[in-house]
């Protein structure tokens, strides 16, 4: 059965989504259009809004909608001490966990040569300027426990300790 352009569509966009295979995505899809109108467009106007109004934070690349985060910019937070993790997810789970008062530095990603993820894609030049402006003394490696995390803290363990900072790794 080919299935109108509108709600193929819906169903391609849908696919989008991880975790989301071919069945799912019809089926939210059906459910959408038949049962919750009203969600949908709450959906469609989340997505939109969120794409326009987050980005990257210009200290530590986390998700924001300020120029400078809410946790960079935070007097109260130790700044001595910056945490650099992959992802934004990485610092929602440490911040529920409440028990690091530092800053951070996402870096949105790991390094991956095969995907052409390098040091520039991953602003390894930027995290080393605040290192310079911030008077910072201690870093923690919270990358991934798995191969790719450990060799993106291996390497910058060796580009910073060199720098005569406390570099420690805890896998996150
Ligand atoms: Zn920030």
């Amino acid at each position: 059965m080919k299935l109108s352009p509108s709600i193929q569509g819906l169903i391609d966009g849908l696919r989008h989504l991880p975790g989301v295979g071919p069945k799912s995505a019809q089926r939210m899809t059906l459910h959408l259009l038949e049962r919750d109108r009203e969600g949908a467009q709450e959906i469609a106007e989340a997505i939109e809004t969120a794409l326009a109004k987050v980005r990257n934070c210009e200290r530590c690349r986390n998700f924001t909608e300020l120029a400078i985060c809410e946790i960079c910019s935070d007097p109260k937070r130790d700044a001595s001490t910056l945490c650099v993790v992959e992802a934004p997810a990485d610092v929602m789970a440490i911040e529920q966990s409440g028990s690091f008062r530092g800053h951070y530095y996402v870096l949105m990603g790991h390094l991956s040569p095969i995907d052409g993820i390098g040091p520039d894609q991953l602003k390894i030049r930027e995290l080393l300027a605040r290192l310079d402006d911030e008077g910072i003394t201690e870093i923690i490696l919270c990358t991934n426990p798995n191969t790719e995390g450990d060799v993106t803290a291996m390497y910058l363990a060796r580009l910073l300790k060199p720098l005569g900072l406390r570099v420690t790794r805890i896998a996150s």
